[in-house]
């Protein structure tokens, strides 16, 4: 199987287009489904032929493609939950020793980093004839694994 698009004019540049979508959730961890404001964002860019990456500007707050059923984010949030438990031993809790990237409102969020570490920052997804190649069950989610605060996802389309 292959499939060879070719651009019509080669005076078409490559172009970028970038959205950006803000949510906050309601707890942790929140799988947040922003599938359709990705293929808003995939139309709303005019391009047909591309890719479009969806990235998380944090730290505590992933990206990441599954399917959108109740009884399994459930399933999900407990296995994170499991991989690294909020009231685990973090020494990036221990704010008496730690001293780097401290704030004002500094949380202990040890387990958010490290539940992060399995899920990661970004997806990628090819676009055909203006639509993310999504299959059936694929749905697209900002996961909150902190605590409800303001979040930013960048969604940059590339393509033509
Ligand atoms: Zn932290």
């Amino acid at each position: 199987m292959g499939e060879t698009i070719m651009r019509t004019s080669v005076e078409d540049p490559v172009r970028v287009h970038r959205t950006l979508i803000r949510r906050v959730a309601s707890g942790a961890p929140e799988f947040i489904d922003i599938t359709a404001d990705v293929i808003k964002a995939v139309e709303e860019s005019g391009i047909r032929e591309g890719t479009v990456l969806i990235f998380s500007r944090h730290t505590t707050a992933a990206i990441k493609i599954n399917e959108n059923e109740p009884l399994l984010l459930r399933d999900m949030g407990r296995f994170l939950e499991e991989a690294a438990p909020r009231d685990g031993n973090y020494r990036h809790n221990d704010f008496v020793i730690r001293t780097a990237n401290m704030t004002e409102d500094e949380c202990p969020n040890g387990h958010a980093h490290c539940q992060h570490l399995l899920l990661g920052a970004s997806e990628t997804i090819p676009i055909s004839e203006g639509k993310p190649l999504l299959g059936r069950w694929q749905s697209i989610f900002l996961i909150e694994l902190d605590r409800p605060r303001p979040r930013e996802v960048v969604v940059q389309v590339q393509g033509w």
